[in-house]
């Protein structure tokens, strides 16, 4: 039996079938067409809900990799439940059942875990937010605590619905139809983390997963692409970091930078980041390419 009431369950309901009219209405701009100004809307929406997501609940609410004053959370929240994938809890929920099972059985959405008559890859994309592992088994306690975070996690919808309003009175039809693709996009672009990057891309630290370093997705997602980096540290508020050759190698982090801009305005504190030592100790040790001809 799931911890929560109906009218949750009713509410968390509302994200797919808020994505699939998202999908749907985007066939809108095929009768609108895009003008340049409305491509810069649907650009401003991609990247504030991306940056929200990653910001605020991925590194802040899930896993706390640097601290920030409430009302930034709260706000933040509001952002990134705009992108119409889900509240706080319940995205949490989620993510800490990935990290805690990843790749087996019990993950939300492993591309190696599928159920059977499903293949791996549309399982961890699209799949599993259309079966019952949307409704997590428990909701995080330090969430569920916060009364507004509540609130904004059971009417996660609503800022979705007023960003959709908002862009139809900017702009009319073609913005609200910028408005559908631009959360159509974000949908696709955060699921790649769940699907491209435990697939595809470097393993330069020892996990016991299949999480990737991917710089497509690092791309798509503000820098949550470089994945297996972030499996192997997942206290760290930096993710784009690799080995080379024996070498720490820092790699492009939109969400880093931009907790870093926070922090620079007193935003955020007590940012975690991993030693160097700490990180080669993580690296994969590879076989040495050659055997010297003194043995
Ligand atoms: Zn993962
Ligand atoms: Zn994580």
């Amino acid at each position: 039996m799931r911890p929560y009431s109906q009218f949750t369950v009713a509410s968390y309901l509302m994200a797919p079938t808020l994505i699939t009219v998202s999908h749907v209405g985007s066939l809108l701009i095929l009768i609108t067409g895009l003008s340049w100004a409305s491509i810069l809307w649907m650009a401003l929406l991609y990247i504030s809900r991306a940056m929200a997501t990653t910001v605020i609940y991925h590194r802040l609410i899930t896993h706390k990799s640097y601290q920030a004053p409430t009302w930034v959370k709260w706000g933040g929240s509001v952002v990134a439940a705009s992108a119409g994938q889900l509240g706080p809890s319940c995205w949490k929920a989620h993510h800490l059942a990935h990290h805690q099972h990843t790749d087996r059985a019990l993950d939300p959405h492993s591309p190696y875990a599928p159920p059977k008559d499903s293949r791996g890859l549309y399982w961890s994309h699209i799949g599993w937010l259309l079966s019952p592992r949307l409704l997590p088994t428990k909701l995080p306690l330090d969430v569920e605590s916060d009364l507004v975070l509540r609130l904004i996690d059971r009417f996660h919808f609503i800022p979705l619905v007023a960003l959709g309003i908002i862009s139809y009175f900017i702009g009319g039809v073609e913005y609200l139809g910028a408005f559908f693709l631009s959360t159509t996009l974000l949908f696709h672009g955060v699921q790649t983390v769940n699907s491209l990057a435990h697939i595809f891309g470097a393993q330069p630290f020892a996990t016991d997963d299949q999480s990737r370093n991917n710089s497509f997705v690092a791309l798509l997602t503000m820098g949550e692409g470089w994945h297996n980096m972030h499996h192997a540290f997942q206290a760290s508020s930096r993710h784009g970091i690799t080995i080379r050759d024996g070498q720490v190698v820092y790699l492009p982090d939109p969400t880093f930078r931009f907790v870093k801009l926070m922090e620079f305005f007193g935003l955020a504190s007590k940012l975690r980041v991993p030693a160097e030592t700490d990180l080669l100790a993580r690296a994969k040790h590879r076989e040495p390419a050659y055997v010297s001809s003194s043995l």
